[in-house]
């Protein structure tokens, strides 16, 4: 039903509506569509007619007098060639006259047509008193078929032939006397209803799609109107784009080339006629790549990172890249992004902007921004170009480096800006005191290096050093503070001591570090012997990495006894290195080593889980229950990593963290770096014990400690090994009890090594004691029969 509806009434309603909205134009194009529809065949036509007539007057001759057959044919041939005539004059001058007045002509001649065709069957009948069926069949199929074939593109057409073919023989059998041939009158009208109704059809629908055909042709012919038009705009957008010093190109979404301008060519110099609509980004950029010379591999790496660029871009939005070209010019592409997927690129010449900002920061990189002094790198090839100089002349040459000694502690105690002033004064007074032949540079932070073209023997090399060591003492006032510095000075010699930069310096600065190690203010000169200290130093760094694995790291642990009961209170555990070779190696010498490489962290987090182990073992044995020491590195402790280990080895040994002591140096605490603090509030809060291990030996102030979360203070060894000998030292003992005790801290004191420190430590109500006195540290089987054996 529905597809019915749409099938008849839907489309005639729609081809009514919309050809109520066609203009004359349209109208008089749909008269021609049909005028030139209804030519169709003609020839064939008016052949078939005339063939058909004379048949049939052959089959007639014999009762149809001649004169009546004549005039018969003579009217089919007029009728016919009438038709003719019309298409004719429409082909030859198609405005000579009106469509519709031809198709009106057209409809009169296909009404004489077939009134002669109608009018044939009654003089047929009225001759022969009866119609010859057969005649009758090819009769109604013809009509039929001319109705449809001739008139379904002109509406009228169709009943002005259907009507007077058939209303003739339907009329004059009806008037019959004779009932056949009434009933087939009736039958007759009842085709020619049937008839007119299938032609209506036929004509709805030629006609319906003669519409659309027009339709259709005016959209065309108005998007052909459009494209000329836009063709002009587009010409004079070319023309705009052309006039632009950059250059512009834009790709569709798969960056195929839609739209470029002149400068394109210029700028990757392409032949005039290279680039095309449809051209992809990838064969333009390997035909330029080609034409520069670049090679197959070359050119498909610099495709794929263009590539990858311009994905990139397409993820951000726009696209911002510098383009190098094979001539020296710089361009800038900046690409935007269109709605669509299109790209728009615009390269624009760059090339002196980018030439002067290159030289600014060569400029820059050349110079320490502080002091405006030379840097290390513009250091370094100076020192190449003297030394090739000085290769040529035999001259030895001197490389020196200053270091200034506490630079940190003016930093944290000042501030940044106190630190940055005294660096300036500091390269002042070394400026003031060079001469011609010394080239002084500021390698950044509190390092400076001069090269001085001279023989390490003579006056000037040592007496420069000493100068500015004795200068730099000298208090520096600024901002109203009076700075108490030293400098430490490296020394080394071209070409005795190597002849290659690098190395040079590297020598420079293992004298620097030894001058540094022996103490503030000295200097240092620097001999092979203390490269093969650097060299072994790295071949143990390589030997702790590569040991780590095996079971050459072990604990041992040293007992700690309360000076009141004299049981013991507690346990350090520290790390001994079994070497397979080397055999003991002590932690003094080791240690230092594996915080500089952070071996330290690896290595704590191997044995901190033993150490918990050794501690919850002994707690199931049955002996009183201590807590285990274990010494942190400040470097792990300061790693995000920490507190999720020690929460870990806790968990894994089962141990209560209160049986868990962890000993940190006062540097941690004097960073006030925040991290550090909120570390040490987690691990109060887990339960574990905190000792400030070495106490007396840093900045830390006790005041200060007081607000920190800490249970412990162990008074450095250093403190206790002079305090029979010196009375300070046992002042300084004597305030960090009372002081200590006041803040609720427990004190232990280290390196007792005497049985009198034992007891005056233990007068001066120190609360606990380790040192060799009591124990040394050993593997913790001995540990467990040393205990059983003081109970
Ligand atoms: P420390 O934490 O101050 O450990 C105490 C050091 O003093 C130990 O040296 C110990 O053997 C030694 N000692 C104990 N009693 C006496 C005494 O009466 N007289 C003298 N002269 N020395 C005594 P050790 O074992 O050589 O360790 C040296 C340093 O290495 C330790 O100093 C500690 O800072 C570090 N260390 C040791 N084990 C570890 C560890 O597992 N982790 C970390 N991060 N550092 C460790
Ligand atoms: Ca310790
Ligand atoms: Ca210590």
């Amino acid at each position: 039903m529905k597809m019915e509806t749409l099938g008849s009434d839907y489309y005639k309603n729609k081809i009514i509506e919309e050809n109520e909205q066609l203009n004359q134009i349209e109208q008089d194009h749909i008269c021609a569509d049909q005028m030139s529809f209804l030519s169709k065949g003609r020839a064939l036509v008016v052949f078939v007619n005339l063939t058909a007539a004379l048949i049939l007057l052959l089959f007639v001759e014999s009762y149809v007098p001649f004169p009546l057959s004549v005039t018969w044919f003579s009217f089919v041939a007029i009728s016919m060639f009438f038709r003719l005539a019309l298409f004719r004059m429409w082909r030859n001058d198609p405005d000579r006259i009106q469509p519709e007045k031809w198709l009106s002509l057209y409809t009169g001649a296909m009404f004489f047509t077939a009134s002669a065709w109608g009018s044939s069957v009654v003089f047929l009948i009225a001759s022969n008193g009866q119609l010859d069926p057969v005649y009758f069949a090819t009769f109604l199929a013809g009509v039929a078929t001319l109705a449809i074939i001739n008139g379904s593109a002109h509406f009228m057409a169709t009943y002005a032939f259907i009507i007077p073919a058939l209303v003739p023989l339907s009329v004059f059998s009806i008037l019959q006397e004779h009932e056949d041939s009434v009933k087939l009158g009736f039958i007759l009208s009842a085709f020619l209803i049937f008839l007119i109704y299938v032609g209506h059809k036929a004509h709805t629908l030629v006609y319906g799609t003669l519409v659309l055909k027009n339709k259709n042709d005016l959209l065309v012919s108005k998007a052909m109107e459009q494209a000329r038009k836009n063709k002009k705009s587009y010409e004079s957008i070319q023309h705009l784009l052309d006039q632009m010093g950059a250059g512009v190109a834009l790709f569709d979404k798969n960056f195929n080339l839609l739209l470029w301008n002149k400068s394109c060519y210029q700028i990757f110099n392409f032949p005039n006629d290279y680039l095309g609509v449809g051209l992809n980004i990838k064969d333009i950029l390997r035909s330029y790549y080609r034409s520069v010379g670049k090679t197959a591999d070359r050119i498909n790496e610099l495709i794929q990172e263009r590539m990858t660029e311009y994905d990139q871009g397409r993820e951000t939005g726009n696209i911002n890249i510098q383009l190098n070209m094979a001539d020296g010019k710089i361009f800038d592409i900046k690409g935007d992004f269109l709605e669509d997927g299109s790209t728009i690129l615009n390269f624009t010449d760059v090339t002196h902007r980018a030439k002067a900002n290159a030289e600014a920061l060569f400029q820059m990189g050349q110079k320490d921004p502080l002091s405006g002094l030379p840097n290390r790198l513009t250091f370094k090839s100076q020192l190449k170009k003297i030394l090739r100089i000085s290769n040529k002349k035999k001259c030895k040459v001197v490389i020196t480096l200053l270091n200034i000694d506490n630079f940190k502690f003016v930093n944290d105690t000042y501030s940044v800006s106190v630190g940055d002033s005294l660096i300036i004064e500091i390269a002042t007074i070394i400026q003031n005191n060079l001469d011609e032949n010394e080239y002084l540079a500021h390698f950044g932070g509190d390092e400076f290096g001069i090269i001085g073209q001279y023989d390490l023997n003579s006056k000037r090399s040592l007496e420069l050093a000493e100068k500015l060591s004795q200068q730099i003492k000298e208090p520096i006032s600024i901002n109203g503070e009076s700075l108490n510095t030293d400098v430490s000075i490296g020394l080394t010699q071209y070409p005795e001591d190597d002849r290659n930069v690098n190395n040079l310096l590297r020598n420079a600065d293992i004298a620097l570090h030894k001058a540094k190690k022996e103490g503030h203010g000295k200097i240092v000169i620097y001999n092979n012997s203390m490269h093969f200290e650097i060299q072994n130093r790295n071949i143990m760094v390589n030997e702790i990495r590569e040991s780590l694995a095996s079971s050459q790291f072990i604990l041992h642990y040293q007992p700690q006894i309360d000076l009141k009961t004299r049981q013991i209170s507690g346990v350090e555990a520290l790390m001994r290195w079994r070497h397979p070779d080397k055999g003991w190696i002590s932690p003094a010498e080791f240690i230092p080593l594996a915080e500089l490489s952070k071996q330290i962290i690896p290595l704590t987090e191997q044995l901190l889980p033993e150490a918990c182990q050794q501690a919850q073992s002994w707690q199931e044995q049955g002996l009183p229950i201590f807590p285990v020491s274990v010494n942190i590195s400040p470097l792990h402790f300061k790693e995000k990593s920490f507190v999720p280990l020690v929460r870990k080895c806790l968990e894994e040994a089962n141990l209560e963290p209160e049986r868990l002591d962890l000993e940190i140096t006062e540097g941690i605490i004097m960073d006030r770096a925040d991290e550090s603090i909120s570390t040490l509030k987690e691990l109060y809060d887990l339960g574990v014990k905190l000792s400030i291990d070495d106490f007396g030996t840093g900045y830390s102030s006790l005041t200060y400690l007081r607000s920190l979360p800490v249970h412990n203070l162990k008074i450095d060894q250093s403190f206790i090994h002079d305090m029979l000998a010196e009375t300070d030292s046992r002042s300084v003992i004597a305030a960090i009890i009372q002081l200590g005790h006041s803040f609720d801290l427990k004190i232990i004191a280290e390196g007792v090594e005497k049985l009198e420190e034992l007891e005056l430590l233990a007068e001066m109500k120190c609360d606990c004691a380790q040192g060799y006195h009591i124990g040394r540290p050993m593997p913790p089987d001995k540990l467990t029969q040393w205990i059983k054996e003081h109970l």
